[in-house]
C-alpha cells in the first residue's frame, strides 16, 4: 500500500500524554512530579537507545509547559488547544526541534545563541529539543554551553542521544538527566495489541510476541514491523508472517545447524553458511537468529517455564527436544561465544570467517571434566606418596587456593552423581570418603604405621584411577559433595588437556608442594 494511503502507526498512534508513554514511567513520572511542584529545571537531558520514546517524550513535555488549556504548566497537556495541536504536528514557532547530526557546526550553535534572546512569540517558554546532540561539534558544544550557563528565563532546552559517554562532563552537570529503558516485552505486545485492536486487525499471541523480541526492547521498532505486517497480511496476523515478513531463517535451517554441530558435520555447516549469503539474507541478522535459537535451548535446558520462549506449542517442543542433547554447560558456552560474535563486526567477511570459524569450533563438541576428576587426580598422587587416599579426597578446598569459579551442572550429571559405583571401581578408599581437614590431618597420617604399610603406587599420571574408564564426566562419586562441583570445560578430543587447564595446574601444583612439606616434616626412619 502506497504511504500516503494512511499515516503510519506510529505517527498515528504516537503518544500524546505522559500516561500513553510506554515502558519510560520512571522519567514520565518525575517530568509530571517537578511540572505539578513548579520545579522547572532549564535544561534537561534524555538519554537512551533508538525509538524508545526520547523525542516523544520531548514534545510532551513541550507540550505540558506550553498547552494553553491551563494557566501554568500542566503535568496534563489538554492535547486540543493551538499549542498543543501545532507542537503535535511539529509546528509551532516557540517549539525548535533541531537534528545535532546536521546543524552541528559552532555557526548552527550561534544562530541558537541569538535566537534564544527573544522571548517566544506566544508561548510560555521557548524550547530547544536538540536531537542527537552528541553530534555536535567541541566547539558547538562550548558555545552551548555558555547558552546552559545564563539561559533566559523563558528558554529551555531538551538534549536527546543516544550516547551519553561522547556529551562533555560540562554540559551534562548542567542538565536534568533522564535515562531512557529499552522497553519489556510485554509492555510492547500491550502496545500493539492495543493498536492492533483500533485497526481492527488480528494477531496471534506468538506473533505479537515474535514482533515483539525482533523489536527487542524498541517501540518505534515494534511499530513499523507491526506496520509492516498491517500492510502484508489482510485483516489477520499469523506467526507465519512475521516470520516472512522479517525476513527470518526458517526454523529448518536453525535445527539443521544444530543436528550438523551436534554431528561436527563440518562441511554441512559451512554450506549452511553459504546457503545464507547466496539467499542474501544478512550474516548480523543470521547470527543474532542462532543467538536466539541457542538461548531458547538454553531456556529448555535449564527446565525454566516454557511460556519463556514465548512460541507456539510444537516448536517449543521441537527445540525442547534438541535442548536435551546438550548440557547446560555446553548451551551457556555457545550462548556466550554467539553473543560475543554478534557484537563483533564490521565487514562482511570478518563476520562470514567469525561465524564460520565459530561453528567449526561448536562442532568439536566438549565434555566437563569435575572438580571429582580433579579429586581422583590428587588422589593417584597422594596414594603415589603413601597419603592414604580417603584424606586427600576431602572435598574441601584448600584454604590458599582461591575455588574456580562455581558454575551450574546440568541434572543430568547430578543423577550421575547418586549413581552406584561401577564394581570395577579402582580403590575402596575412593567409597565414601569421610569429610576430614586434609592439610590438618595428612601429617599425622603420614607417620602413622598405617600409612607407612600401604603400598606405594607408580607416579600420578600414568595410573590415575578412573571409573568406567569412559571419560572425566565419570569422575563422580557416591560421596555427599559440599557445593555445585565447579565444572572445567575442555575438548574432549584431548582429554589431558584437562589436566593442562591453569586452575586445574594450579589445584595439582599446590597440592604436589603440600606433600614435599609433609615428606620434610615427617620424622625420619
Ligand atoms: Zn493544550
Amino acid at each position: 500500500m502506497p504511504e500516503g494511503h494512511y499515516l503510519v502507526l506510529a505517527r498515528k498512534w504516537r503518544p500524546q500524554s505522559f500516561a500513553d508513554v510506554v515502558g519510560q514511567e520512571h522519567v514520565t513520572r518525575t517530568l509530571q512530579n517537578a511540572i505539578r511542584a513548579g520545579r522547572i529545571h532549564h535544561a534537561f537531558l534524555f538519554i537512551g537507545s533508538r525509538g524508545i520514546g526520547k523525542t516523544t517524550t520531548a514534545r510532551i513535555l513541550a507540550k505540558a509547559l506550553n498547552c494553553s488549556g491551563s494557566d501554568s504548566p500542566t503535568p496534563e497537556p489538554c492535547g486540543t488547544c493551538d499549542m498543543c495541536t501545532s507542537i503535535a504536528a511539529g509546528n509551532n514557532i516557540d517549539v525548535i526541534e533541531i537534528d545535532g547530526a546536521s546543524n552541528n557546526s559552532v555557526e548552527d550553535v550561534r544562530q541558537i545563541r541569538e535566537n534564544v534572546r527573544m522571548v517566544p512569540s506566544r508561548a510560555r517558554y521557548k524550547i530547544y529539543v536538540i536531537d542527537e546532540v552528541h553530534q555536535l561539534s567541541i566547539s558547538a558544544f562550548n558555545a552551548l554551553l555558555k547558552t546552559l550557563e545564563e539561559p533566559p528565563a523563558h528558554a529551555i532546552f531538551i538534549l536527546a542521544t543516544t550516547e551519553a559517554h561522547k556529551i562533555p562532563a560540562t554540559i551534562v552537570s548542567r542538565c536534568q538527566r533522564y535515562d531512557f529503558r529499552r522497553v519489556g516485552l510485554d509492555s510492547i505486545v500491550a502496545l500493539l495489541r492495543g493498536i492492533l485492536e483500533k485497526e481492527g486487525v488480528r494477531c496471534s499471541d506468538e506473533a505479537l510476541h515474535a514482533i515483539a523480541r525482533a523489536a527487542d526492547g524498541g517501540v518505534r521498532d515494534a511499530e513499523s514491523i507491526l506496520d509492516q505486517l498491517v500492510s502484508y497480511c489482510n485483516g489477520e496476523i499469523t506467526f507465519r508472517d512475521v516470520f516472512d515478513v522479517l525476513g527470518l531463517v526458517d526454523w529448518k535451517v536453525l535445527h539443521d545447524l544444530c543436528a550438523a554441530i551436534l554431528d561436527k558435520d563440518v562441511s554441512r555447516l559451512l554450506t549452511l553458511v553459504e546457503s545464507v549469503v547466496v539467499s542474501g539474507k544478512d550474516l548480523s541478522q543470521f547470527v543474532g537468529e542462532i543467538l536466539r535459537y541457542f538461548r531458547n535451548l538454553l531456556v529448555c535446558r535449564t527446565g525454566a517455564p516454557r511460556e519463556l520462549l514465548a512460541l507456539p506449542e510444537d516448536e517449543a517442543n521441537e527445540l525442547a527436544a534438541w535442548a536435551e542433547r546438550f548440557s547446560l554447560t555446553e548451551l551457556i558456552r555457545i550462548v556466550e561465544q554467539f553473543s560475543e560474535l554478534s557484537q563483533a563486526y564490521d565487514s562482511q567477511l570478518a563476520q562470514r570467517t567469525a561465524l564460520e570459524a565459530l561453528l567449526v569450533k561448536m562442532s568439536r563438541r566438549t565434555v566437563e571434566v569435575s572438580i571429582d576428576t580433579v579429586l581422583e587426580k590428587l588422589m593417584a598422587l597422594a596414594e603415589g606418596v603413601g597419603v592414604p587416599a580417603a584424606n586427600a579426597a576431602a572435598r574441601k578446598p584448600f584454604p590458599e587456593i582461591a575455588p574456580p569459579p562455581a558454575a551450574e551442572e546440568p541434572p543430568a550429571d547430578k543423577k550421575k552423581i547418586d549413581e552406584p559405583l561401577p564394581p570395577q571401581s579402582p580403590s575402596p578408599a575412593l567409597v565414601a570418603p569421610k569429610r576430614v581437614d586434609a592439610i590438618a590431618s595428612v601429617p599425622r597420617l603420614v607417620s602413622a604405621p598405617a600409612a607407612a604399610a600401604t603400598p606405594r603406587r607408580p607416579e600420578p599420571g600414568t595410573a590415575a584411577p578412573r571409573a568406567g574408564g569412559r571419560g572425566p564426566r565419570h569422575g563422580s562419586r557416591s560421596a555427599p559433595i559440599p557445593a555445585p562441583a565447579p565444572a572445567i570445560t575442555v575438548n574432549k578430543e584431548d582429554e589431558s588437556a584437562a589436566l593442562e587447564d591453569p586452575r586445574v595446574r594450579s589445584v595439582v601444583d599446590a597440592f604436589k608442594g603440600r606433600i614435599v612439606d609433609i615428606k620434610r616434616a615427617a620424622p625420619p626412619k
